[in-house]
């Protein structure tokens, strides 16, 4: 089988889980055509972005501490992982020409005293640059080819939206399958750095937080794999969090739009176009756990087999939101309110999670994360009160309950179950939206409801017992 294997940064991060990590890529390596992708390891991208804040704030000196430790947690990682000295030199000699490389870099902002999203996108993608090196030969370590190989240099193309880039993809798959099919065939395993790409002047580009699982699927759309396997610390996708429900169990199979839902609620963080490049081939992806290798994780298909068609399949929630509701009489019947409203948000970059209107029109709610909170009420009073606006009310410390499952659709008495098993446990609900897809049931319960709504909803729907 042609296989696309990503590893997430909590999987690469101690020389016993790399190691371990090279050794299942060689058994793996025995039956299948592989390509590995790699998130950085874990903390450096945090790190990276802290810098960029820290240059921002003129606290060079901060800036270059971050740095320092990065160098010292590779440099450490590589001398405890790598057995071979050869190689391991070898190693070290890159880093260090890396670590030079980035020191410069933070010079040269501090000296312009300037953070753009184009330079923060070249500072953001060492952590990756580092950590193929370092996967890559730990496979070369226990004698199998491989190459390490950035997003730039497999041939990823993407616009120039910095931060939030997308791949050109027309271009991207002659390039990627350029590279990458002499390798594959030649059993040379590439180990291929996520979350960067290049645009079309050679300028680095970020996909956004996450980007290596989507970085997974644009490689594994353009050379044709028959699956793509996410490797993490998660067993896979969960009927809920095992920190709010312990009984709570790992999904044999969802669908797509099952998993998009999912992704989108925290569920298990998946970068949210993950899926697109999957969906032409109807290409099968499984999320699984690279320390717990002998369970089969979640499959993520386009039609789940009919045995896993449960009404609801997870109860998931994100905490910490607030809730804007809009007021005013000459909302009503005044066509563009609405888009005036969004517009005026979205100027401001604010992502709106939940939005609903009720019939009269004389309101609109909308949630928002807490930390958007001030910046959007703030924009709205400045923009639209006194005008279309008569009233601004705040709820802060708010908490979205999503129910997500396909079966739901069309089934009588979800809504009644829910909303019972509420009132039951004195949970106050505040708004609720369902999309007309029925996948996806989502209420908001104040921050200290959060688990015992999740809790409750788990046994009402019996979720534990999904098999
Ligand atoms: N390293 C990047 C991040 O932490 C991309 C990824 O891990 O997928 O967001
Ligand atoms: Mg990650």
């Amino acid at each position: 089988m042609k296989l696309v294997l990503k590893y997430g940064g909590t999987s690469i991060s101690t020389p016993k889980d790399i190691q371990n990590v090279a050794k299942h890529i060689q058994f793996l390596s025995k039956q299948n055509k592989l390509a590995i992708v790699c998130s950085a390891i874990s903390d450096t991208t945090d790190d990276l972005i802290e810098i960029s804040q820290s240059i921002k704030k003129e606290n060079k000196k901060k800036a270059e501490l971050l740095a320092k430790n990065i160098a010292n947690r590779h440099q450490q990682l590589a001398k405890q992982t790598i057995k071979k000295s050869q190689i391991r030199k070898k190693l070290l000699q890159t880093f260090n020409e890396y670590f030079d490389e980035l020191n410069a870099l933070i010079d040269g902002m501090v000296l312009l005293g300037e953070v753009t999203p184009r330079s923060m996108d070249y500072l953001f993608s060492f952590g990756e640059r580092l950590s193929i090196q370092i996967i890559s030969a730990a496979i070369i370590d226990i004698g199998k080819k491989s190459i390490p190989l950035t997003g730039k240099e497999v041939g990823i193309v993407t616009d120039s939206n910095f931060g939030n880039s997308k791949p050109l993809m027309d271009t991207t798959r002659l390039r990627v399958s350029k590279t990458l099919d002499p390798l594959i065939d030649k059993k040379t395993i590439p180990v291929i750095g996520g979350f960067v790409g290049a645009d079309q002047h050679g300028h680095i580009t970020t996909f956004g937080r996450g980007g290596s699982d989507y970085s997974a699927t644009i490689i594994g759309s353009c050379i044709k794999a028959e699956e793509i396997w996410l490797m993490s610390d998660v067993d896979g996708l969960m009927t809920a969090d095992p920190k709010i429900v312990k009984n709570s169990k790992v999904l044999p199979e969802v669908s797509y739009i099952e998993a998009v839902e999912m992704a989108m609620f925290g569920a298990k963080q998946i970068h949210p176009r993950t899926f697109e490049p999957l969906l032409s081939k109807k290409t099968p992806m499984r999320i699984r756990s690279s320390f717990n290798t002998k369970n089969k994780g979640t499959l993520v298909t386009s039609s789940p087999s009919a045995s896993a068609k449960n009404t609801v399949k997870c109860v998931s929630s994100v905490s910490h939101n607030g809730l804007i509701d809009i007021r005013g009489g000459s909302m009503i019947g005044t066509p563009g309110t609405a888009a005036k409203i969004f517009a005026t948000l979205a100027d401001a970059s604010i992502n709106v999670m939940m939005i609903s209107q009720n019939p009269s029109e004389s309101s609109i709610t909308i949630v928002v994360k807490n930390t958007d909170l001030d910046k959007a009420v703030n924009i709205l009073e400045l923009e639209l009160l006194g005008k279309i606006i008569k009233k601004l009310e705040v709820t802060t410390d708010m908490a979205i309950i999503a129910l997500i499952g396909s079966g739901m659709r069309g089934t009588v008495g979800v809504a009644s179950k829910v909303f019972g098993s509420m009132a039951k446990n004195k949970v106050n609900v505040s708004m609720i939206t369902q999309g007309s897809s029925e996948l996806n049931l989502a209420f908001v319960v104040k921050n200290s409801d959060t688990k015992a709504a999740v809790k409750a909803l788990h046994e009402e729907f019996e979720l534990s017992k999904i098999n």
